[in-house]
C-alpha cells in the first residue's frame, strides 16, 4: 500500500471529477489524483456521442448558470474533449487512467480507494462514476444468438441498414437523425411526442419525420425480441412484428448502486444520499455529477457540482 495521502482523490474523470479537481487546484489545493478506468478522460463522451456530435449547453432544455471557473460553451464531441484537454494540461492534476476503483473504505481520518491488488489514500474524496457505465437495458431478453446486432451506442452501425432507434430523449433523436444519413431508420418511443427533448432535437426530429427520412412508433412499447433468420423481429404491444437489421437502445444509464453501498454511501429513491454541498452520509465523501440526477444530468451541472464541492472542501479548512 502506498504511504502517500492525497488532499484529495476523485473517481471518475468526467466532466464531474474534472470540475472538482480544477477548482479545488485554482483555490490551491495541490496533491490531487484523478482516478480513470479508461484509458482517458471522459469515457462517457468518447464512447456514447457520435463523432462530431453538436453538444449543447443547456442540455435537455435545462439552462444551466455556469457557477464557476469553467467556461463550457456549446460545441462539439471534439471541442468538448479539447476542452477538457487543454484544462487537465493547463492544472497539473495528475491523471491515473486504466485504474478501476472497487469502492471507498472510511479510515481514521482518510479514505482509502481500493484498487485491484493496491490502494490510494487521500484526506478527501469524491465519487463521480456516471451512470453510463451500465447503460439501461429493455426489461425483455436479448436473445444470445442477437447480441451483435443489438447496441447501446453507435460504435458499430454501419451503412444500408435497417435500423430502429428505440428512446425519445436527447440521444436517441441525436443517433436516428445521424443515423438517417445512410440508413433506413424508425424510431419507438413508449410515449405520443418527444417533448423530453431540447428544442434543437425536437426540431430536427420534426423535420426528419416530416421530410420521411425518420419514421416514428409512437405510444409503443416493445415486448419482446426475436431472431428472424439472422435479423432482429421486433414484437409491438399491439402484436405487430417488424423485422430490422439492427436495433439501437438510447434509453439512459443505471445509478451504480453496488459501488455506492460498497462504500457506505446511502441510496433513497435510487440516488445517494447528499446534502447542499453534494457531501453524502460520510464526512469527507463527496457524490457529484450524472449520479446524483434522476434521469441524467448535464455536462453543465457536472461542472457546477465540482464547484461546490471545491468550496466546500476548502471551507472546511484543509
Ligand atoms: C449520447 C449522449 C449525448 C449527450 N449529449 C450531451 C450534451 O450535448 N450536452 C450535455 O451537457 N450533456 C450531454 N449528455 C450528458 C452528459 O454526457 C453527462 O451528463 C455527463 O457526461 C455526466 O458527467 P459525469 O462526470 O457525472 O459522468 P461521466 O461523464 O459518465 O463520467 C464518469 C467517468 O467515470 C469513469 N468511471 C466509472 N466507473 C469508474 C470506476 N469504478 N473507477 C474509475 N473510473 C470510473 C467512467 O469511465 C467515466 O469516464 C449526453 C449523454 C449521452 C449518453
Amino acid at each position: 500500500m502506498s504511504e502517500k495521502v492525497y488532499q484529495l482523490a476523485i473517481i471518475g474523470a468526467g466532466p464531474a471529477g474534472i470540475a472538482a479537481a480544477v477548482e479545488c487546484y485554482l483555490l490551491g489545493m495541490r496533491e490531487i489524483v484523478l482516478i480513470e478506468k479508461d484509458e482517458n478522460h471522459n469515457a462517457t463522451i468518447r464512447k456514447f456521442y457520435k463523432d462530431k456530435k453538436r453538444v449543447d449547453k443547456d442540455w435537455k432544455g435545462q439552462t444551466v448558470e455556469l457557477d464557476g471557473n469553467l467556461l463550457f460553451l456549446d460545441g462539439t464531441k471534439e471541442s468538448t474533449l479539447d476542452f477538457f484537454d487543454e484544462i487537465l494540461e493547463k492544472h497539473s492534476v495528475e491523471l491515473k487512467t486504466h485504474t478501476e476503483v472497487q469502492k471507498i473504505v472510511k479510515r481514521d481520518n482518510h479514505f482509502e480507494v481500493m484498487i485491484t491488488g493496491s490502494s490510494i489514500l487521500a484526506k478527501h474524496a469524491v465519487v463521480t462514476i456516471g451512470r453510463m457505465g451500465k447503460p439501461n437495458k429493455p426489461d425483455y431478453k436479448i436473445p444470445g444468438t442477437l447480441k451483435k446486432l443489438i447496441n447501446f451506442t453507435l460504435d458499430s452501425c454501419s451503412e444500408n441498414e435497417k435500423v430502429l432507434v428505440v428512446g425519445g430523449g436527447d440521444s436517441a433523436i441525436e443517433y436516428a437523425v445521424d443515423l438517417a444519413d445512410k440508413n433506413t431508420v424508425s424510431i419507438c418511443y413508449r410515449r405520443e411526442n418527444f417533448r423530453r427533448a431540447n428544442p434543437t432535437n425536437q426540431k430536427d426530429i420534426a423535420d426528419a419525420l416530416e421530410n420521411g427520412s425518420v419514421r416514428a412508433l409512437l405510444g409503443v412499447n416493445i415486448v419482446a425480441l426475436e431472431d428472424d433468420g439472422g435479423k432482429v423481429s421486433v414484437v409491438l404491444d399491439e402484436g405487430e412484428t417488424e423485422t430490422y437489421d439492427r436495433v439501437v437502445y438510447a434509453i439512459g444509464g443505471t445509478t451504480p448502486s453496488a459501488f455506492l453501498t460498497s462504500s457506505g454511501i446511502d441510496i433513497e429513491d435510487g440516488k445517494p444520499v447528499h446534502d447542499d454541498n453534494y457531501q453524502s452520509n460520510i464526512k469527507g465523501l463527496y457524490v457529484a455529477g450524472d449520479i446524483t440526477q434522476e434521469s441524467g444530468g448535464s455536462i453543465a451541472l457536472g461542472l457546477n457540482h465540482g464547484y461546490a464541492i471545491a468550496n466546500h472542501i476548502l471551507k472546511e479548512k484543509l
